[in-house]
Formats: structure tokens, sequence, C-alpha cells
């Protein structure tokens, strides 16, 4: 089957030849219909070879969505055909936080050497792809497959993000979403969708600013140095009781900060290494909470797929068969994807 892989550090990812995996006890294989292309892919791609975390050649592809094909001795909640949608931060299943429901957060993961699809074990850009458990499968029940592929990470992290500040997100406040991107073009939706508050959606690129305001956004700024005070005069100078930073340069962690209302929400999705200052002289306003929090659980998919399914949430999607996602993902580098990126491997 043909596969996209990072096979070497620094170089592009390539298409290649590799068996159909075969699943072993209490595993799943899925023919893959539906995987989307995320920024965190790219940040993987740009680490150094001394802090590489995963083995290579990796098969990528965390957002996936399939139809069952096979399942391997044991297995009995799925049968073949029945169309899934992957869940991708897979835990033990055992541990505190997975008991909680929270395999995102799972204790045991790293010193078990469990990993995500496309994040350390082969993925979802693939024609077909192993799911160690049936437990990290969601049914579609008819949802499109190119719709739900990217909620798995897009839709799933900024829904697990938003869902941390629904306290504060009431009638009267305001919400700042920064990158309006893959992630971005659905928290617009999902703030839209879940609370009554004002959004104000920042971006570098025009493009991705009429995304916003089609998908919601009350107010759309160019992200550069004059956009914290900008939110402050729409706010009659109070700030954003939640800034969602879908960049997480330091530029924009400096305009979450600069931007907030007091005990509002910093909450830095993006993983670009921008940082905020907690404590006395680092320049928030007081109670402000900041958090840096990683995917969702499994439950938020089921709900994410849920909004789908009554058309309250849709994927804004550009498509591409297997053959053309490494150029997709160049494209992605550029600035060049209005919405998500969606590779089809069936064709
Ligand atoms: P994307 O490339 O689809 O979107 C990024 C958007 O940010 C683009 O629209 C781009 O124009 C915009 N942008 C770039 N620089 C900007 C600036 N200075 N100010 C405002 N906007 C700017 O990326 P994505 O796939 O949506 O991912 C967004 C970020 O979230 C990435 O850093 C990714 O690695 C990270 N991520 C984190 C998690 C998590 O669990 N924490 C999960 C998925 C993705
Ligand atoms: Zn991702």
């Amino acid at each position: 089957m043909k596969a996209v892989q990072y096979r070497k550090v620094g170089r592009a990812p390539e298409v290649v030849e590799v068996p159909v995996p075969e699943p072993g006890p209490g595993q799943v294989l899925l023919k893959v219909t539906a995987a989307g292309l995320c920024h965190s892919d790219l940040a993987v791609m740009g680490w150094p070879e001394e802090q590489f975390p995963y083995p290579l050649p990796m098969t990528l592809g965390h957002e996936g969505v399939g139809a069952v094909a096979a399942v391997g001795s044991g297995v009995t909640e799925v049968a073949e055909g029945d169309e899934v949608a992957v869940y991708g931060p897979w835990g033990c299943g055992l541990c505190r936080k997975c008991a909680e429901g929270r395999e995102n957060y799972c204790l045991d993961a790293a010193a078990l050497g469990i990993m995500p699809p496309g994040l350390g074990s082969p993925g979802a850009l693939a024609e077909y792809m192993l799911v160690d458990s049936p437990r990290h499968l969601v049914p579609l029940r008819g949802l499109d497959p190119v719709q739900a592929a990217p909620l798995t990470d897009a839709g799933l992290t900024p829904y697990h993000a938003v869902r941390k500040s629904l306290p504060k997100l009431v009638p009267g406040a305001t919400a700042v979403v920064i990158g309006v991107g893959g992630l971005g073009h659905l928290a617009v939706q999902l703030l839209r969708v879940l609370t009554p508050v004002r959004v104000i959606a920042l971006d570098v690129s025009k493009e991705k600013l009429e995304l916003a305001s089609t998908v919601g956004a009350h107010e759309t700024l160019i992200s550069d140095g004059e956009a914290a005070g900008r939110i402050r005069e729409l706010t009659g100078g109070a700030g954003a009781e939640v800034v969602l930073d879908f960049v997480g340069a330091q530029a924009t962690s400096d305009v979450a900060a600069a931007a907030v209302a007091v005990a509002g929400d910093v909450t830095i999705v993006g993983i670009g290494g921008g940082t905020v200052a907690v404590g006395f002289g680092g320049g928030l306003p007081f109670e402000v909470s900041a958090s840096f929090p990683y995917w969702g659980s499994r439950v938020e998919l089921v709900e994410v797929l849920e909004l789908a399914r009554q058309g309250l949430l849709s994927s804004h999607v550009e498509t591409f068969s297997l053959d053309e996602a490494p150029s997709a993902y160049e494209r992605l580098h550029a600035g060049g994807v209005n919405g998500r990126a969606v590779v089809l491997p069936q064709g």
C-alpha cells in the first residue's frame, strides 16, 4: 500500500510503498477514507535530530477516519465495514487520568511507549492504518468522512480548550481567536455554537480573516503590534475574557497577555514556543489563568462529531490525493491552505 512517511530528519515527507499491516490481538485495521494535515506535523518535521522523539521512518497523519477492514482476535466491538473516526491521544486505559476519560493526559503512556498514530505510531496518511484498540474508535453514524477527519484534532482540540473556559464565556463577554487556520476556523464556530460571546478573530492573512467572518467571527483584525490595543478599544478597555492562541509564537502570546481581561483565561494551543509570565511584575492582569492544553478526551470527540451531525459545526476543507500529500504539506507550510487540507487515500 501507499503511505506518506517522514523518513529522515530534515527531509521532506515521501510517498512510499509499504506492506498492508495485519491486525494483531485486540487491534483493528482500517481502510483510511480521509486524513487531515495538521500544522503540528510541520513542527515535528522541523525538530532537530538530537531531540527527535519518534522512530523513523514514520507514517504521518494523526487525524484519521476509515472503515473497518479487519479485526484482530478478541475484537467484537466493531465489524468489517463500520465507519469510524480515530481518537488519537492513546493512553494506557488504566491510570487515574484514563479512568477519568482523559486519555490525552495518560500518566503512563510515555513510560509504556504508547504513542499516537502519526506521532510515533504509524499514522493515517496511508491506504490502511492499525488502531491498537477499538476503544480508540468513535462511530461516524452517517457523518461524512471528509468532514469528520479534521474534527478528530482540529475540532477536538479547540472544543476541549473552549469547554474549559465556558464559565467565563457569558453574555457580554468577548473571546479572541488568534490564528484562523485548521483549528482556529473550528474554534470560531465552537464559540458561536456553545456560547453567547462576541468573537474577535486575528490572523496575518486576509483570506483567513474572510473565512473567520464567514464562519461567525463578529470582528476580524490583522494580527500585528496594534492588535492588543484594538481588542482593548473594542471591549471598552476591559480586554477579552478568554484569549485562545492557535499560533503560540512569542508575538501572539504577547498579544494574548496584553489583550486578556482581569480574571480571564489565556489558553495557548499553538506550539510555537511562546510563553506568558505569571506572577507579580509579569504584566498580566490580576487572576488571569494561563494554560497549555493538549488535544481532548474521547467523550469530547463524541460530542464534537455530534455537533457536526446536527449541522452546527463544519470543516472548511480542501482535498488532496495521497500522492499530493507532500505538496499539500508545502502549501500548509507556506500558509496557503484555508481551513484544513484533507487527504483521500482511496483516490
Ligand atoms: P494552521 O497552519 O492551519 O493555522 C495557523 C494559522 O495561524 C494560519 O491561518 C496562519 O495564517 C495564522 N498565523 C500565523 N502567524 C500568525 C500570527 N503571528 N498571528 C495570527 N495568526 C497567525 O495550523 P493548525 O493546524 O490550525 O495548528 C495551529 C497550532 O496549534 C499549531 O502550532 C499546531 O502545532 C498546534 N496544535 C496544538 C495542539 C494541542 O493539542 N495543543 C493540537 C493541534 C495543533
Ligand atoms: Zn494536530
